[in-house]
């Protein structure tokens, strides 16, 4: 593999990072902070919170089985993906590759920072072989992007390939847990050390129903995170968020059993719709939402949204020609959903 610092952008080696007033306080515990310039009324909100979210990372570190210096907390995976390319990829210059068809933001991203996507397609059972992703690789390339269980196909990615992948790509490959959470499969945390070039990204946004608080993680060897730590926002967490997050650490039984119960949901949901008569497959999920390719998906899709139904068209994605994608809902929202399709058939 190739080190750390040979992967960095020689821009970010040498960068000394912005340093706020409460980074340079490495003092004796202190009551009185007129260093921030910070309104001193309206507590609890008039200070800045803490840049590394120290208490957070404590308890999640802890909940994850890994050390908290091999945590980066960030505004939504989003945020983390992003950084990966400023952190490590020279724009015009270098490249990343990725499986396709998979979550769309990885693109965004290197087209914003000019760099070039280079897209490996799936196999009809919608898995990839490391020997092809490495092939499309070259000195270049910085990051290779897997998803799994993946977006929008479903399905867990087989270990033995992301193992190879692992073991031969000179640079970091970038594991996207986002649904981890509903899957049978253990997280790859548990091989980050075995793996210095292994990025985890998870986040608060499916499973711990949180979308709305835009909080992201991301797994790998300490050196990794201190790039991160240097270039993220100083305040990437607000405050509102970082204690949302604890409460939520309180009750890791709510998550639990949120997702048995989309788990059975999405079994049911997924019989249900392999009997509807314009349903031509559905795909096998380990998500909290299932593929399925119908005979016009566009009309369907139409069909639902004059109905104030809201499901994803990906007729226009690799290998998912008249594909919806459809998130798992309350028992309440899928019932609805069912019986409206049921009346589409009489059209
Ligand atoms: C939904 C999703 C995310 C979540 O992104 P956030 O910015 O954390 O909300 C990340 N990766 C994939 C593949 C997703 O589908």
């Amino acid at each position: 593999m190739r080190t750390i610092e040979q992967l960095t952008r020689p821009n970010i080696r040498g960068l000394k990072p912005y340093s706020s007033a409460r980074d340079e306080y490495k003092g004796r515990e202190a009551s009185v902070f007129l260093d921030a310039n910070e309104n001193p009324y309206s507590p609890s909100y008039n200070r800045y919170p803490d840049p590394l979210q120290h208490r957070l990372k404590e308890r999640l570190s802890r909940m994850k089985g890994v050390d908290p210096g091999q945590l980066f907390l960030g505004n939504g995976s989003d945020e983390a993906i992003d950084l990966l390319f400023r952190a490590f990829c020279q724009p015009a210059v270098d490249n990343v590759v990725a499986i396709d068809p998979t979550y769309g933001m990885y693109q965004v991203c290197a087209d914003i920072n000019d760099v070039a996507y280079r897209k490996v397609l799936l196999d009809a059972d919608f898995q990839f072989r490391a020997d092809d992703l490495l092939a499309a690789a070259d000195e270049h390339t910085k990051l290779i992007f897997l998803c799994s269980p993946n977006n929008p196909t479903g399905n867990d990615l087989r270990r033995e390939e992301i193992d190879r992948l692992l073991d031969k790509f000179d640079g970091l490959v970038v594991l996207d847990e986002a649904y981890i959470d509903f899957s049978g499969q253990p997280s790859y945390t548990g091989q980050l050390r075995q793996y210095p070039n292994l990025v985890v990204l998870q986040t608060f946004s499916k499973a711990w129903g949180s979308a709305a608080i835009r909080l992201g993680m991301a797994f790998a060897s300490p050196e990794i995170i201190a790039v991160f730590n240097k270039i993220k926002y100083p305040y990437n967490i607000n405050q509102l968020t970082q204690e949302q997050a604890l409460r939520l650490l309180d009750e890791p039984e709510k998550i639990q059993n949120w997702v048995s119960v989309l788990n059975k949901e999405r079994g049911q949901l997924m019989e249900r719709f392999a009997a509807l008569p314009f349903t031509e497959r559905v795909f096998p999920s380990d998500a909290n939402f299932f593929l399925v390719r119908v005979s016009d998906a566009g009309a369907i899709y139409n069909y639902l949204v004059g109905q104030g139904i809201i499901v994803r068209n990906r007729h226009s994605v690799s290998l998912c020609g008249n594909c919806l994608r459809i998130t798992i809902g309350t028992s309440e929202e899928n019932n609805i959903l069912l019986e409206t399709l049921k009346r589409f058939t009489m059209y």
